[in-house]
């Protein structure tokens, strides 16, 4: 519900419907490749304001509130933004959101709360996400945010990953006064707001400071620790914890096992590039820690935002030449059109309807190019996507000496092996009520990309939330 509704303002929606939109400032494409500093420039609060109040403020309930997964009141939202309440519409934003100046960077507003927005008929969507990101820094800037907690209950809640999703379970858990511990494996908690999403589109200090905010709040954090490895579920319960969610995500890297040469050196994995090309060394597992070796030409291969991001790293760590390989076209690319314009402006080539199969070493066994085949698209398959389907002798070469697979994820199979009567589905992806999270053992509850398969912040982060209230109620009831 809309917490100022939209009926009691008075205001000309006519005329708002027709101010002029000024699109968001990015810094220069020649200048950004150089470094991995935030894309877009922020806000200035003047702007901020004219921005908000472009905002036609539709009736209970508007449609990007529908469309945003946390369904943030963003016309209430907008309406403070425009009087200036920068603060105050921070404090909406958490009120729904438990990560909301990472979502609004990175969440694809033009599929979710821009891509809905009624303003799209005639004229531009209000940029609510860049405004929601606006206002959570300004107030942690300008007062801080302290997690509000319950007193103490005395329950003790293992969460396992420290991604969106767990974070969004121990926000919830703190605020209903649980004792909450994360278990990760990787050192520094984050997930891939760390190890994955790139510096460009999500500075890394915004995640510390984010970071430091459940810290304040009590959530203890217990890194190098893989569960199912070091310890498992039932040892968990066995130290005493009253109820564990799972939010280990999907991260295993999917392979190109039919194509010969992939295991050459200068061939990368997706996550491997991205997080040696990103991440200080200081936050690294020690096996990360030798350096990436990336040469004059890279072809990135995949059509997702990953793909994205590994196009864009290879730029800003000095490719001159970087190409996307991708076996359909355009339309059927997966990844958000967002990143996809910002790779090329900065100079990113695509080949679309073009599958590797082959890599290729030159004399000394590095990789020298990869040998490619032209796709067409055939019929549709079950999701309704057209099938490619390769043309015959249509070989053809694509010299590069570095090339990262950027061609999705699954889960890890690791904690479904070693917690009895865990029920798993389609690849290993955990199998949870999507409402409650509660999965198939009780007192054990799951959510994020290890139940839905790779997706995005801000549905993880949710399904964190959902499941934190659904432990609450475990919690609280009698006997269990
Ligand atoms: C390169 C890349 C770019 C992306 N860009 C975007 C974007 O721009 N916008 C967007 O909305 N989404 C993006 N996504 C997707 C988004 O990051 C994920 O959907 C989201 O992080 C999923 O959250 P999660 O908590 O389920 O999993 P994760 O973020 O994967 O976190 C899971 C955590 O669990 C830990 N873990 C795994 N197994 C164990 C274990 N057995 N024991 C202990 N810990 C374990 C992992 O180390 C990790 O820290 C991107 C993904 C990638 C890979
Ligand atoms: S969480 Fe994402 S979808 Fe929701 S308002 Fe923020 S940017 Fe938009």
């Amino acid at each position: 519900m809309q917490s100022i509704p939209s009926e009691s303002l008075v205001i000309d929606r006519k005329s708002r419907a027709n101010t002029p939109f000024y699109d968001l400032d990015l810094r220069p494409p020649l200048e950004r490749i150089y470094d991995f500093s935030e894309v877009v420039i922020e806000f200035s609060p003047e702007r901020a304001m004219v921005e908000a109040a472009r905002c036609i403020h539709c009736p209970d309930p508007a449609a990007c509130m529908v469309a945003c997964p946390a369904h943030n009141d963003i016309p209430s939202a907008m309406w403070l933004i425009e009087q200036g309440h920068f603060i105050d519409a921070a404090n909406l934003y958490h009120q729904t959101s438990s990560l909301p100046e990472i979502c609004g960077r990175v969440c694809p507003h033009e599929q979710l709360c821009q891509g809905s927005c009624v303003l799209n008929k005639k004229q531009t969507p209000i940029l609510c996400g860049w405004l929601e990101a606006f206002t959570v820094d300004y107030k942690r800037r300008n007062e801080g945010r302290v997690i509000p907690l319950a007193p103490p209950t005395g329950q003790r809640v293992a969460i396992i990953g420290a991604g969106p999703a767990g974070l969004g379970c121990a926000d919830q858990l703190a605020q209903y006064g649980h004792e909450v511990t994360i278990f990760e494996s990787k050192p520094i908690a984050g997930g891939l707001l760390l190890y994955g999403i790139p510096n460009f589109k999500l500075p890394k200090d915004v995640w510390f400071e984010k970071w430091e905010e459940f810290e304040r709040a009590g959530v203890r954090f217990i890194g190098n620790t893989y569960i199912g490895k070091n310890k498992t579920i039932d040892d968990l319960f066995q130290e005493g914890f009253d109820a564990v969610f799972i939010g280990v995500g999907a991260e295993i890297d999917a392979k190109m096992e039919d194509a010969s040469g992939s295991n050459l050196p200068g061939v990368y994995e997706a996550t491997d590039f991205l997080v040696r090309g990103n991440v200080d060394l200081k936050f690294l597992p020690h096996e990360m820690h030798k350096p990436l070796k990336i040469g004059k030409k890279v072809a990135v291969i995949g059509g997702g935002d990953t793909a994205s991001d590994c196009l864009r790293t290879a730029l800003r760590l000095g490719a001159e030449k970087v190409t996307c390989l991708y076996r359909r076209t355009e339309k059927e690319m997966p990844g958000g059109s967002k990143d996809r314009k910002l790779a090329a402006e900065e100079g990113v080539e695509f080949r679309f309807l073009t599958q590797p199969i082959r890599f290729i070493a030159s004399e000394d066994g590095n990789l020298a190019a990869i040998e490619c085949i032209q796709m067409v698209l055939g019929e549709p398959d079950k999701k309704g996507r057209r099938k490619p389907v390769a043309v015959e002798n249509s070989n053809f070469i694509v010299e590069c000496d570095t090339a990262v697979l950027a061609l999705g994820y699954w889960p890890d199979p690791v904690i479904s092996k070693t917690t009895p009567d865990l029920e798993t589905h389609d690849w290993g992806l955990i199998s949870a009520d999507k409402a409650t999270g509660k999965t198939s053992r009780p007192g054990v509850f799951s959510g994020g990309d290890c139940v839905t398969g790779p997706d995005l912040v801000v549905t993880a982060m949710v399904a964190g939330r959902k499941a934190a209230s659904a432990i609450d109620e475990y919690l609280r009831t009698p006997l269990n």
